[in-house]
């Protein structure tokens, strides 16, 4: 596929999502570098270092060869005068001192532990670390109360920390699907997230579902749930309703999050050579491993912009919403295009339409890993 970038790296254009940025790319120990200064700037809630480091890193990731000499940065955007210098340590010694520094501070490692957990983000972990927890076995040894997500998410830490392949997460589909079609006949379910980028293994699997008569959906996921759980499927369930009413103006909201109904779950693999036996009373997670799946689903009005919003990278989106609003004055987010102060959407059947209306050349999700 020819890309701006292949033909001229030196005018790789400024916004993530105006780049082909294929899962495997060249750059690799760079990236590596400047993603793990952007995660360390994030657990200190440095949000313009984070962003900093975090562009730098995508840049790199969209260029057609390697990095071999520091000349090669010059012209290329978000590289200062920071990220510059871990790229020419990196090419001098093969490694960074900065990085290495990080990477080997107890700060990072328990601040990286505890956000591993499903249910801690950055607040908690640094309130923890402050508090001189630093271990999981520090926070089980202690009285103070864990939600109920925490607790799932430490009870199944390993298997959640133990990366999701490819076949599993086509089999979880499976099972899904034929829930979902047991409960509303029509209803479709579409792999989003890292697995639709081509991602071989993920952290999580992701699902949007929709129906093609609007309102059918609506509602279907806590039915879903209960069906999946009779079937022993269901280790952790958090289950929301859309809450489209409470968002006053839709095109207020550019953050990630949105408004539809869905379900943060841990569900356990199912396992092909062993049928489910309720009455052994064994513990559920002994069986299948631990698996963290996501459940949204879309009006199909709305399906095009939550199969945007959801394949992700998570960088790739945050880049076209940045584009939208500073270059077109548009606002989008997973539930719409909208022009400001105004509550209609752009309609879209399509990702390609809506790459269309920011009068951006559609990028596949298999270059979205930006
Ligand atoms: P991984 O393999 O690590 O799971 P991923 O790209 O699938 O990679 P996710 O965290 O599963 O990462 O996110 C997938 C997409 O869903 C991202 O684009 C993200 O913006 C979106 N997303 C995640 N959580 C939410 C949320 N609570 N509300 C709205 N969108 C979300
Ligand atoms: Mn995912
Ligand atoms: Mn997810």
């Amino acid at each position: 596929l020819p890309t701006r970038s292949q033909a001229d790296p030196g005018c790789l254009p400024a916004y993530a999502c105006q780049r082909h940025s294929p899962l495997n790319h060249h750059n690799l120990c760079f990236t590596e570098a400047l993603d793990t200064l952007a995660e360390a700037a994030g657990f200190e809630g440095s949000e313009g270092r984070f962003l900093s480091f975090r562009r730098a890193a995508s840049v790199l990731k969209a260029l057609p060869g390697p990095i071999t000499s520091i000349s090669q940065l010059r012209g290329l955007p978000h590289f200062g005068d920071h990220s510059s210098r871990i790229v020419q340590e990196l090419l001098e010694c093969g490694v960074s001192s900065e990085v290495e520094r990080i990477k080997q501070s107890e700060r990072y490692q328990t601040m990286k532990l505890f956000t591993h957990i499903f249910g801690v983000g950055v607040k908690t972990a640094d309130k923890w670390y402050r508090d001189g927890l630093r271990s999981l076995a520090d926070l089980q040894g202690q009285t103070r109360k864990l939600s109920r997500q925490q607790e799932a998410g430490i009870c199944h830490f390993e298997d959640l920390n133990t990366l999701v392949w490819r076949h599993e997460a086509e089999a979880i589909q499976r099972v899904v699907e034929k829930a979902v079609r047991q409960v509303l006949p029509g209803a479709t379910v579409t792999l989003t997230g890292g697995f639709r980028r081509g991602k071989l293994q993920g952290h999580d699997v992701d699902f949007l579902i929709t129906h093609p008569v609007e309102g059918q959906e609506e509602g279907l996921l806590p039915k879903v749930m209960d069906l999946l759980e009779s079937q022993g499927f269901v280790l952790y369930r958090h289950t929301q309703s859309n809450h489209y009413q409470d968002l006053k103006d839709p095109a207020q909201s550019t953050s990630l999050f949105d408004a539809y109904e869905r379900c943060f779950s841990i569900l356990r693999l199912p396992d092909p050579t062993a049928a489910f036996r309720p009455e052994a009373g064994e513990e559920p997670c002994r069986d299948g491993k631990a698996v963290r799946v996501d459940l949204v689903v879309a009006p199909a009005s709305q399906f095009a912009f939550a199969l945007l919003g959801w394949t992700g990278s998570q960088h790739f989106e945050r880049e076209l919403r940045r584009f939208s609003r500073a270059e077109k004055q548009l606002l989008l987010n997973s539930h719409g295009l909208y022009v400001p102060g105004k509550k209609e959407s752009f309609p879209a059947a399509s990702e390609e339409d809506i790459f269309r209306h920011l009068g951006l050349e559609y990028i596949a999700p298999e270059y979205r890993n930006a």
